[in-house]
C-alpha cells in the first residue's frame, strides 16, 4: 500500500520541481528569430533562431522552439531570412596601425608615381609644420610603369615636413631627405642587420629602406601620444564593428596600446575581442609575471608572442632556399630576430617553457623551414603538450614541409587576400613551381593543418567579406584570373567561414568560447545582406554587413 502513495508523492514533487523551473527560467535579453543561421556547430549546423541571455548564447533552434525564451522585455530581431553567422575573428591584424591609417594619407590606390607625389603634396599642405607624415601603404606594383620610388620624387613637395611613407606590406618605408637627415642615414651608414638601405648607383641612400633598417628613421619619429592612440582604437573598433569583425588577435601591439585596450576595456568600450601578441624580443615582461597562453577575460587576452623570421616577398626580403627569379642575386634576409638563429631559439625556448604562445612570422620557405626546426626542437626538449604553435602567413611552403606541419600541430595563420594581391606578380618573383605552393589553403586542410584566417589589417582591408571572396575565388585583383590563380588550391564557402570563426578562436585556445553559435558560447555574430552559401562566387565581395553583434550588444546596424 505504500508504494502507490510513493509513486503519488513523487510525480506531485517532480511535477511541482517542473512548475519551480519554469517559474525560474529567465526570460533571454534578445532573440533573433527567421534567420538562416549557419551555426559552424557540427551538432547542429542550421537553424532559424538564436536567443541570448546576457552576453552568451541560450538556444538555437526553430523559430517555435527559441520563441520559449521569449519575454515582455525582450527584444527580438526578425532577420528577414537573411544569414546569420558567428562573428568573423580575425587571426592577425595591427590594430593601432589600422585605426591610424583610416586616418592618414592614403596611398595604396595610387595608379602612378605622380599620383602618389600628388596625394602626399596635398597631405603635407595640411601638416602641421615639423609633424611627420607617414602610413599611406603605398604599393608600386600598381603604378605604370612600376618602380620603386625614391626620395626625389618627393623632396620637392616635402620640403619642411619629414616623411617617411610605409609600403602596404609593411617591409619597407620611403623617406624624404629631410627624415634622412633627422635620423642621421648617410652614404656612409652600414646596413644593419636584418635590414637594407637601398641605395642609388653612387652608394647614396634613396629614401627606400627595408625591414630592420626602417627603424633607423622610426626611432626618430615622436611617439604616439595617449590622446592620439585611443582615438586610433576607437576608429579601429568602429571599423571592426561596420565589417562584422568581433574578435582580433593582434600582432605585435606597443604595450601602450594594451593599456589603451585596457582603459576601454574598463569603460566598457571595447566593441572586439582582442588577444594581443606583443614581440618575442620582450619575452621576459610576461614570462616574469607568470602569466600563461589565452590569459585574461573575455574582451582581452594576453600571453602570446609575435616573432619574426623574414620579411616580405614584396619587399624581396622573404627567406627562400632558392634565389629570386627575377632577382638572382639574392634570396631573401633573416630578420634581425634571426641574428643569431640561437638567440631566436633561445628566446621561444623560454616563452614555451612558461607556457606563452608562439606565433611566427615566416613568408619565405626557409624561413618557415627554420622556424618549424626551432618548433621540432622545442617539441623534443619539453614534451609534448597543447602549444598551439603559428606560424604567421606561411606564406611559400616547402613540399617537404608540409608533413611537419601536421607533426607539430602548427596552426596556420593565413591571410587569403594577399593570395589575391601577389597573385598579380608572385609568379615573376619565384616561378612556377614555388608558386604552385604559395597560398596553399587546400594542401592545408587537406592534409590535416588548421587554417585561421586573418587580414594583416592594414596590410590587407580589414571586411572579412574581401577575405572569404579571395579563398573561394582566388581571382587576382588585376582581373587576369577569373577562374583562380593556382584554382585547386581554392576553399569552399563553409571551409572558408570555419577557418574565420572555430579556425581562428582555436588558435587563441578559445574555441570552446566562441567560433561557432552554440548555446553556452560568447553571443558574437554577424548578419549579412546576401546568402554567401548560395550566391554566385563573384558577388560575394559585395555583401554587406547588416548588424553586428558582440556579447549579445548590437554594435553595428539599426537597433530595430
Ligand atoms: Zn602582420
Amino acid at each position: 500500500m505504500r508504494t502507490p502513495i510513493c509513486i503519488a508523492g513523487l510525480i506531485m514533487f517532480v511535477a511541482g520541481t517542473l512548475q519551480t523551473i519554469a517559474q525560474t527560467k529567465p526570460s533571454a535579453d534578445l532573440i533573433i528569430t527567421n534567420a538562416k543561421i549557419w551555426t559552424v556547430d557540427k551538432s547542429n549546423p542550421t537553424a532559424q533562431a538564436v536567443a541570448v541571455l546576457g552576453d552568451r548564447i541560450v538556444a538555437v533552434g526553430s523559430n517555435s522552439d527559441v520563441d520559449t525564451w521569449r519575454g515582455p522585455k525582450t527584444r527580438v530581431i526578425d532577420a528577414e531570412a537573411k544569414l546569420l553567422l558567428p562573428g568573423f575573428n580575425d587571426a592577425h591584424v595591427h590594430f593601432v596601425s589600422g585605426g591610424l591609417a583610416l586616418d592618414a594619407v592614403q596611398l595604396n590606390d595610387a595608379s602612378s608615381a605622380e599620383e602618389f607625389v600628388h596625394r602626399i603634396s596635398e597631405r603635407a599642405k595640411r601638416t602641421p609644420k615639423g609633424e611627420w607624415l607617414v602610413g599611406g601603404d603605398w604599393d608600386e606594383t600598381k603604378w605604370t610603369p612600376a618602380r620603386l620610388p625614391a626620395k626625389e620624387l618627393i623632396d620637392p613637395v616635402t620640403p619642411e615636413t619629414p616623411v617617411f611613407v610605409s609600403r602596404y606590406d609593411g617591409h619597407m618605408s620611403l623617406a624624404n631627405s629631410l627624415a634622412l637627415r633627422l635620423a642621421g642615414v648617410t652614404a656612409k651608414t652600414p646596413d644593419p642587420p636584418g635590414g637594407v638601405i637601398v641605395r642609388d648607383a653612387g652608394g647614396k641612400p634613396t629614401g627606400a629602406l627595408k625591414d630592420a633598417a626602417m627603424h633607423l628613421v622610426n626611432k626618430v619619429i615622436p611617439p604616439l601620444s595617449h590622446d592620439q592612440r585611443l582615438k586610433a582604437v576607437k576608429r579601429a573598433l568602429a571599423h571592426a564593428a561596420s565589417v562584422g569583425v568581433t574578435s582580433v588577435q593582434n600582432m605585435n601591439p606597443d604595450y601602450e596600446d594594451i593599456a589603451a585596450y585596457s582603459e576601454l576595456l574598463e569603460k566598457g568600450e571595447l566593441t572586439a575581442r582582442i588577444y594581443a601578441a606583443p614581440l618575442i624580443t620582450q619575452v621576459d615582461d610576461q614570462t616574469k609575471i607568470g602569466i600563461r597562453h589565452a590569459f585574461g577575460g573575455p574582451f582581452l587576452r594576453i600571453g602570446a608572442l609575435k616573432a619574426f623570421a623574414d620579411g616580405s616577398l614584396g619587399s624581396a626580403t622573404a627567406y627562400f632556399f632558392q634565389p629570386f627569379d627575377d632577382l638572382p642575386s639574392n634570396h631573401g634576409i633573416l630578420s634581425d630576430e634571426m641574428h643569431p638563429v640561437s638567440l631566436m631559439r633561445d628566446r621561444m625556448m623560454k616563452a614555451d617553457a612558461d607556457g606563452l604562445q608562439l606565433c611566427t612570422h615566416a613568408i619565405g620557405d626557409q624561413g618557415i623551414s627554420m622556424i618549424l626546426d626551432i618548433y621540432s626542437e622545442i617539441t623534443r626538449a619539453h614534451g609534448e603538450a597543447d602549444r598551439r604553435f603559428r606560424i604567421e602567413h606561411a606564406q611559400h611552403m616547402a613540399a617537404k614541409d608540409f608533413d611537419r606541419f601536421v607533426q607539430l600541430q602548427v596552426v596556420a595563420s593565413v591571410q587569403p587576400y594577399h593570395a589575391i594581391d601577389d597573385g598579380r606578380w608572385a609568379e615573376k618573383r619565384i616561378g612556377h613551381d614555388r608558386a604552385s605552393r604559395t597560398y596553399p589553403f587546400r594542401t592545408f586542410l587537406n592534409r590535416g593543418v588548421r587554417l585561421a584566417f586573418g587580414t594583416d589589417w592594414d596590410v590587407a582591408p580589414l571586411n572579412p567579406i574581401f577575405t572569404v571572396y579571395a579563398a573561394v575565388t582566388r581571382a587576382t585583383l588585376d582581373g587576369k584570373n577569373p577562374n583562380g590563380w593556382f584554382p585547386e588550391q581554392k576553399l569552399t564557402v563553409p571551409e572558408t567561414i570555419e577557418a574565420y570563426t572555430m579556425g581562428s578562436a582555436y588558435a587563441e585556445f578559445q574555441e570552446s568560447e566562441k567560433g561557432s553559435i552554440t548555446p553556452g558560447k560568447l553571443a558574437d555574430m554577424v548578419l549579412l545582406s546576401d546568402d554567401i552559401l548560395s550566391i554566385a562566387a563573384e558577388k560575394i565581395r559585395d555583401v554587406k554587413v547588416l548588424k553586428t553583434i558582440v556579447g549579445g550588444k548590437i554594435v553595428w546596424g539599426a537597433r530595430q
